[in-house]
């Protein structure tokens, strides 16, 4: 298909979005490269993100367990138990190179050309990389998102003291006080591992609730959860500034809707209000594009702008900032360049929050459906009525089912446990074949398992469970 072009396809950015993409579209035979402007492929997600994260949320938790005398119970006594915090980044960064080294391998197997250097482009079906120009009868954007900045507060990663995720991946030195900017996903997630290796740990949220966009109930057993295990909650709180002296930063905080401002004493300051999509130094201009007032790049159903011949999927598009959304985008936007028909239901993206415990989500909130005017049903059934929690010792939380009052389909899934994260997929699946309440009732599940329960809450929904 090439033309007179180098190339098929160039995908800009090596994310979750643009590494899979770019495989899909080799596989469909179509000349594909990929250019990246970081050192190691696979993006935000593999680089600073989900899987750095997740490497020291599963490390903390172990420490957390072997530290705290809670194995002790299990009759697992253990002295002497020692952080080595180097030793833990250490695993973490092996983690991160075997993945990022294992897309090398892909991108070579599947014959995708990896091109080095940062993209701008030059008109719709070139880019300059360097000083080198690449044609392509197709580009991709697909350049993720980087952190969203807060005025006043200036991250500085290399002092440790102000930082972003990023930063907060890496701290040298477990802190005495932290405190975090912003109660979402990011935010707890890293303030849980510093909190489990041993840190005072303070979040300032400036809405009402923490994790903001999910349903309400969960938002407040949420906090409740995290509230008893040490986290320090400030809701409906606003910080209107930073100065740092030496090791220590001091916030400036005061009442969302306005009053008395205080100060806040820490070691570490981690900014996690969110993230932006990367355009900058893009010269979207010069393809014809232009963004959104939320600086995102608009796309159709096929993912292609308003350039024919110029896709862009993942964190650079309207939706959640998810790589499993980027993923499925990318293997869409792929097939739709090679002809196909690509689908993603955008209704059914799962989010999960990986604390402990895990709360994960799909399809509508309770809040959503009200706001819809749809008669609905609620099933809820806690983990406290399911034995195989009982048994792990491990009953903190629920799963509520929202169902339609009259056809009983299911409409959303609200899960807290430590395995919620994993629970939601058989959720999301049913429902992504239409499934009712009933249907999922009478799915045999596996006895003693968590999964139990969400048979139970699908039951709770006629208000017929049987533990509870
Ligand atoms: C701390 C943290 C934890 C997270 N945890 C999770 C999680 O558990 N689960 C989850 O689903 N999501 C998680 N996310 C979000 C997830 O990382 C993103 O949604 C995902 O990476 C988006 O993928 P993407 O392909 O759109 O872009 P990205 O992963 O951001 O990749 C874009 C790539 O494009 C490159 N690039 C940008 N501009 C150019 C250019 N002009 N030229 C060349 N290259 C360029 C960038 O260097 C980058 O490597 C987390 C994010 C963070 C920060």
């Amino acid at each position: 298909m090439t033309d007179n072009f180098d190339y098929d396809l160039l995908v800009i950015g090596s994310g979750p979005g643009g590494y899979v993409a770019a495989i899909r579209a080799a596989q469909l035979g179509l000349k594909t490269a990929c250019v990246e402007s970081r050192e190691t492929l696979g993006g935000t997600c593999l680089n600073v993100g989900c899987i750095p994260s997740k490497a020291m949320l599963h490390a903390s938790e172990i420490y957390h367990e072997a530290h705290s005398g809670a194995l002790e119970k299990f009759g697992i006594k253990l002295t002497g138990t020692k952080l080595d915090l180097k030793q833990m980044h250490a695993e973490k960064s092996k983690a991160v190179e075997e993945l990022t080294g294992g897309i090398a391998f892909l991108f070579k197997k599947n014959k995708v050309d990896w091109i080095k250097g940062h993209a701008a482009f030059e008109s719709a079906n070139s880019v300059k990389v360097g000083k080198k120009t690449v044609t392509a009868k197709n580009i991709m954007i697909a350049t993720g998102s980087s952190v969203t900045p807060l005025p006043g507060v200036d991250i500085d990663n290399s002092k440790h003291v102000i930082v972003d995720s990023t930063g907060a991946l890496d701290l040298p030195k477990v802190p005495g006080h932290m405190v975090v900017i912003g109660g979402g996903v990011i935010g707890l997630e890293l303030g849980s591992v510093w909190l489990r290796l041993g840190a005072k740990v303070t979040v300032v949220e400036y809405l009402d609730k923490i994790l903001p966009g999910m349903d309400g109930d969960i938002r407040k057993d949420a906090a409740r959860i995290f509230k008893k295990q040490g986290f320090d909650i400030k809701t409906s709180t606003k910080v209107t500034g930073a100065s740092v002296k030496g090791k220590k930063a001091t916030l400036t905080i005061e009442p969302a809707k306005g009053g008395d401002a205080e100060t806040l004493e820490a070691d570490v300051v981690l900014v996690a209000i969110g993230r932006k999509p990367n355009t900058e130094g893009l010269a979207l201009d010069k393809a014809g594009l232009s963004t959104n007032d939320r600086g995102q790049i608009e796309v159709g159903h096929d993912f292609q702008t308003s350039v024919p011949g110029v896709y862009a999927i993942g964190d650079v598009t309207p939706g959640p900032m998810l790589a499993h959304k980027a993923e499925d985008e990318g293997i869409a936007a792929a097939e739709f360049v090679a002809g196909q028909q690509g689908i993603v239901n955008h209704d059914l993206i799962p989010g999960v929050v990986y604390t402990h415990p895990e709360i994960a989500s799909i399809g509508k909130t309770e809040e959503e459906v009200k706001e819809a005017g749809i008669k609905y049903k609620v099933g809820k059934f806690p983990f406290m009525g399911n034995s195989r929690a009982k048994t792990n010792r491990d009953t903190d939380g629920y799963v509520k089912v929202i169902a339609d009052a009259e056809s009983d389909r299911v409409l959303g899934a609200h899960i807290i446990s430590s395995l919620a994260g994993t629970l939601i997929a058989q959720v999301t699946q049913a429902m992504e074949f239409g499934t009712t309440s009933e249907d999922i009732a009478y799915t045999c599940h596996a006895h003693p398992t968590h999964s139990e329960a969400v048979k139970e809450a699908a039951m709770a929904v006629q208000g017929k469970p049987i533990h509870i």
